[in-house]
């Protein structure tokens, strides 16, 4: 198979700027760096001015191509092996390089600045103030972040498509473009008051990883996707990964949004359409991928939990995705005056409540695996004074595990208790309702083989783990194969506005990233 990684032939950046010198490969990273953060201040500007359709369209990129060539004449060789976990395409892949002498390899190096300065950029596309970031779908500032990516996809020369619901696609035609392609993103929305890494680092991040191949000279077989999903967060109509289930051909999902309305009652469709989406009714079936689409899918991602941190492992490679489920329960009593109805006569919706909570929490621990977990988020009491007994009682539960069954037997025993305790108590369970029971997903164990041997080559250690939250690849999986790298962050926390991943560990993650979807591009 003809595979190109460093002849400098081939050595030809995105806009078709021909650089032929013998220090091509170091001044590519100059160049590319110079260019990325141009890049940046010009889609800065051009969103400022967006209301000048001709700067944005013609001058943007001219301007591009003048401080490019600016860089290029001023530009001396740097960023070639400043880092020592570099490693070269060539050694990762087995396949020799063409033309480069060994004095300048092809070389996988991250621009750092640049990526951190994208995503501090993006994060002040947000509904609150710094440090924390609102960014609800469809949005004013939802929309702004999706021009914002789109323009990032085709600086790095993605050609660039979304699909009814706004999932956005970067492409990087391969070599044999008619095989099934190799995808790789996360989401860019985030929940209320949250932070400026979660999903953020898969989709910038996975940006990057096709730069870093481009710059190294790589060539792909199997054509490079970079996705950034539509709404993996709940927030907006009450559905996580709404894109990514659309994606994965969900019917039952394309039939109930044309039911679902936010808390403001707009309808999902008026929502999508304002912000420039379903413009041919409400038949999402252009969604569904075809089969086949994608011969793999990967995601990069922080942990959103300690371990990384605390053990000091750069890299950990997602095993398996906890299978979540979530349940609405009501319960109803006849309430009363808190000092007038003595105890033998009450029934209290909220000790039932009470009492289901500790239920949920006894037969996630009767599973007897840590893998087992289950949550009471949300109890609400109605009417809610201080003098008067609870009539209704509302949980939201939700619960998970990597194996289904023991799952699906917690959910039964909930299910048992909550009709046990309405019983005993003498209220009534008005509603026990399973939202949603998706299935876990398992990573591919050939792609989890391409990340340790990339990990390796890289000099990074990494841990085989279990990712507790679930992502878009928990969608992917039923489509395509699927494998996810995640990244320490700071005490693991994440969804709030404290959530930080440093820089380097990010660009650990990209590099895994970019190692794996050239392997797997190659296959
Ligand atoms: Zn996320």
């Amino acid at each position: 198979m003809p595979v190109h990684f460093c002849s400098q032939a081939n050595r030809q950046p995105p806009c078709g700027l021909a650089l032929n010198s013998p220090n091509g490969c170091s001044i590519i990273s100059a160049w590319w760096i110079g260019i990325s953060s141009l890049g940046n201040y010009i889609m800065r500007k051009k969103i400022e001015l967006s209301s000048f359709p001709c700067f944005s369209s013609i001058m943007a990129p001219r301007l591009s191509y003048v401080f490019a060539l600016m860089l290029f004449v001023f530009s001396s060789p740097v960023h070639s092996n400043e880092d020592p976990t570099i490693r070269t395409m060539e050694e990762f892949s087995g396949y020799p390089s063409q033309s480069c002498s060994t004095s300048t390899p092809s070389s996988l190096s991250v621009d750092k600045e640049t990526l951190q300065n994208q995503i501090d950029e993006l994060s002040t596309f947000s509904d609150t103030p710094g440090p924390s970031v609102t960014r609800i779908l469809y949005s004013e500032k939802d929309v702004s972040a999706r021009r914002y990516i789109k323009n990032l996809m085709a600086l790095s020369g993605l050609a660039v498509r979304e699909d009814a619901v706004g999932n956005i696609f970067g492409r990087w035609e391969g070599s044999e473009s008619e095989l099934a392609a190799v995808g790789t993103g996360s989401h860019v929305d985030a929940i209320p008051y949250s932070g400026k890494y979660d999903g953020v680092v898969g989709v910038l991040g996975a940006i990057e990883a096709i730069n870093t191949l481009k710059r190294s000279g790589f060539q792909p077989r199997r054509s490079l996707e970079v996705i950034m999903f539509t709404s993996e967060e709940p927030t907006r109509f009450g559905i996580s990964c709404l894109g990514s289930r659309l994606l994965a051909g969900s019917e039952q999902l394309a039939q109930a949004l044309t039911q679902a309305t936010d808390d403001k009652n707009v309808s999902f469709f008026d929502a999508a359409r304002a912000a420039g989406y379903a413009t041919d009714g409400q038949d999402l079936s252009s969604v569904f991928l075809r089969k086949g689409e994608y011969s793999a899918f990967l995601e990069l991602h922080i942990e959103q939990g300690p371990l990384l941190e605390e053990e000091g492992i750069p890299i950990g490679i997602v095993t398996a995705i906890a299978a979540p489920a979530s349940m609405k329960v009501n319960f109803e009593g006849n309430g009363g005056h808190a000092g007038a109805v003595l105890m033998p006569h009450r029934n209290d919706a909220g000790l039932a409540a009470a009492e289901l909570a500790l239920a949920v929490e006894k037969h996630v621990l009767e599973s007897g695996s840590v893998d087992t977990v289950g949550t009471v988020g949300i109890l609400e009491l109605h009417p809610g004074a201080i003098n008067s007994i609870p009539s209704k009682s509302h949980l939201e539960i939700d619960t998970r595990d990597i194996d289904e069954q023991r799952r699906n037997v917690v959910i039964e025993k909930i299910h048992q208790s909550a009709l046990t305790i309405a019983k005993n108590r003498g209220v009534k369970l008005s509603e026990f309702k399973v939202i949603n029971q998706d299935p876990p997903a398992l990573s591919d164990k050939s792609i989890i083989k391409s990340m340790e041997a990339a990990s390796q080559e890289l000099n990074l250690s990494y841990k085989l783990m279990i990712s507790r939250a679930y992502h878009d690849s928990l969608f992917m999986a039923r489509v395509s194969r699927m494998a996810m790298i995640f990244i320490p962050c700071y005490k693991g926390y994440s969804h709030k506005p404290e959530e930080f991943a440093s820089i380097d560990n990010i660009a650990n993650g990209v590099k895994v990233l970019a190692l794996t979807l050239a392997k797997l591009s190659l296959e």
